[in-house]
């Protein structure tokens, strides 16, 4: 008999979807009578097990708030949340846990930089580079800090399979440029922008790089010194975590140069009528009780993704692009929005003149979930002059039976609106 091939000590086991599955509970449910077929990942991903304990955990055994006590629990809570600083530190391999700043996703981590390192970099007549790709989320906060400032929010644009024309953007780069903010992976398109790159174009002109990491975390390894950004802001919801919960990163010297942003307890040293002084990094950008649980329950998902076999799970992901991406474009009358050679697990399109709304309504009375609107992408609508898309996101949970689930709720619709 030939021996069962063992993985060496402390390696994970090779990836297995259907295994990876038995750890997200919500998976093995079935909806409108059928099974479930969650696609709708880019909007929130799933969370495994260990992940949902961790969070019940924290507040059967540990709950306290932290840094204020010297009571045990709040010892232990203090110790629990302040481990998870140091998970994400290696997590985006940044040199200090101090850059790392807990926030309430991605949304609250770009207003938090806009509204302080954007305020004391952006002046009247200068200019913030943004992409025409971007979510609101990286869109809204910069045209208000313009607004406020008098200043003009530039873009620089994509082209019909939703590049980013880097051409276009490095001319766009120019003296009044204050800050590039640009997204990693688009959540509509599912494009990955070069940011190793971008980065590279904006030092050479001194311009720092603001990356909204929301759906770059979840699809790929991100090493914040190899890209060379300056900061870099994600949420934890979209990686297995729990809602409410996420990163902000950034070098070291912008963010001990940066104003605090809210007030409130845990920002500050001490507190007269007449002054107060702030306290250190990361503390200085972190008023009021955070998120304790989040944070640890971040924690675990970090942890989680370490026990696996991220790059069979990756690899895993590719494939189904690549399955779906085949299955789609073999339905007649399928169009797909955004076909970058460099894409991420998402898939938009549009189904001849029948309204995303219908697609997803049709696919969900056959158990398949997906998002159809504008994926808080309304300028990248605009753009490509449609209204909506239906988009299918994809995990590294899903299996090619759901794709192939989604092609034949599609087919569906296709006799159904002929
Ligand atoms: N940026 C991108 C690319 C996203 O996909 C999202 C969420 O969909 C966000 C930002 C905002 O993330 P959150 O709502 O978690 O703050």
């Amino acid at each position: 008999m030939r021996p069962v091939p063992t993985a060496p000590a402390g390696a994970p086991a090779p990836f297995d979807v259907e295994r990876i599955r038995r750890e997200f509970p919500i998976l093995g449910q079935q909806v409108r009578g059928k099974p479930l077929v969650y696609l709708d990942n880019a909007a929130t991903a799933q969370k495994p097990e260990r992940v949902i304990d961790a969070e019940a955990r924290f507040y059967r055994e540990i709950n306290a708030n932290v840094h204020r006590g010297v009571h045990l629990l709040s010892e232990r809570a203090t110790q629990a949340y302040e481990d998870v600083r140091e998970k994400v530190r290696r997590f985006l391999n940044a040199p200090s846990a101090k850059e790392v700043i807990f926030t309430r996703g991605t949304t609250e981590s770009l207003n938090l930089v806009a509204q302080t390192f954007g305020r004391q970099r952006v002046g009247e007549g200068d200019e913030i580079l943004v992409t025409e790709m971007e979510h609101h989320s990286n869109i809204v906060p910069w045209q208000m800090l313009a607004q406020e400032r008098k200043a003009r929010l530039v873009v620089a644009p994509v082209d019909d399979a939703g590049v980013l024309r880097l051409d276009e953007l490095e001319r766009r780069l120019g003296p009044r440029t204050r800050i590039l903010a640009v997204t990693h992976v688009s959540n509509a398109l599912g494009t990955v922008n070069p940011i190793a790159r971008i980065c590279e174009l904006a030092r050479a002109r001194g311009v720092p790089v603001v990356v909204d990491g929301a759906q770059g975390v979840p699809h790929r390894p991100v090493d914040v010194r190899a890209l060379g950004c300056d900061f870099y802001a994600f949420s934890a919801h979209k990686l297995y975590g729990p809602t409410g919960v996420g990163v902000l990163w950034g070098k070291r010297e912008h963010l001990e140069a940066m104003p605090p942003w809210q007030g409130g307890g845990d920002m500050i040293l001490s507190v007269t009528f007449e002054k107060t002084t702030f306290n250190e990094l990361p503390y200085k950008l972190e008023a009021g009780t955070p998120n304790i649980a989040g944070v640890v329950a971040m924690g675990a998902a970090i942890d989680w993704l370490a026990s696996i076999d991220l790059a069979g799970a990756l690899a895993h992901e590719h494939d189904l692009l690549a399955y779906g991406t085949e299955l789609l474009s073999r339905i007649p009358g399928i169009r797909l929005v955004g076909t970058a050679p460099e894409k991420e697990g998402v898939l938009s399109f549009l189904l001849g003149d029948v309204h995303p709304h219908d697609i997803g309504t049709v696919l969900d009375r056959e158990g398949v979930a997906i998002r159809t609107g504008h994926h808080c992408a309304q300028p990248l609508m605009i753009r490509y002059a449609i209204p909506a898309t239906a988009r299918a996101s994809l995990a590294i949970y899903n299996r090619r039976s759901e794709l192939e689930a989604l092609a034949a709720g599609l087919e569906k619709v296709r006799r159904m609106f002929a």
